[in-house]
């Protein structure tokens, strides 16, 4: 049985929960986390709800390679592009607590490594 119910980030995509977009098009969008643990703390979010990494299939290649395209272009829109790091949590064990695939793009205003990574 597939759970139909939308994931907190299809929800903020739909508008139905407010969150700080700053950049969307026709397969993502990108928001401000809303517990930074750097200064700079990006996600960015495919429309389509893949639940984890490992969930993907080849029909989302292209998909994933946009994600990875996008969190270049807004590391440079948040003038981080020399320093910044990209993280994906994989499974409940791994500190994933939304099921819906999100890169987390981190870094600090001036280029120093900043990371709480315990709680990424
Ligand atoms: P993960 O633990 O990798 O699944 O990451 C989920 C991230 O979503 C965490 O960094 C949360 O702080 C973030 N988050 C949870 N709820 C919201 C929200 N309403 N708006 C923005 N970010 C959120």
């Amino acid at each position: 049985m597939t759970d139909s119910t939308p994931t907190l980030f299809t929800r903020i995509i739909n508008r139905d929960i407010p969150a700080q977009i700053l950049y969307e098009d026709d397969q993502c969008i990108v928001i401000n986390d809303i517990a930074p643990q750097a200064p700079v703390h990006m996600l960015v979010i495919p429309r389509k709800p893949i639940p984890r990494l490992v969930d993907a299939t080849a029909e989302d290649k292209a998909v994933l390679g946009h994600l990875m395209w996008v969190a270049g272009e807004v590391a440079r829109t948040a003038g981080v592009d020399e320093a910044f790091r990209l993280v994906v949590n994989n499974g409940a064990d791994a500190g994933q607590t939304v099921f819906h695939l999100h890169l987390h793009v981190l870094a600090s205003k001036d280029g120093t490594q900043q990371f709480t990574e315990a709680q990424l």
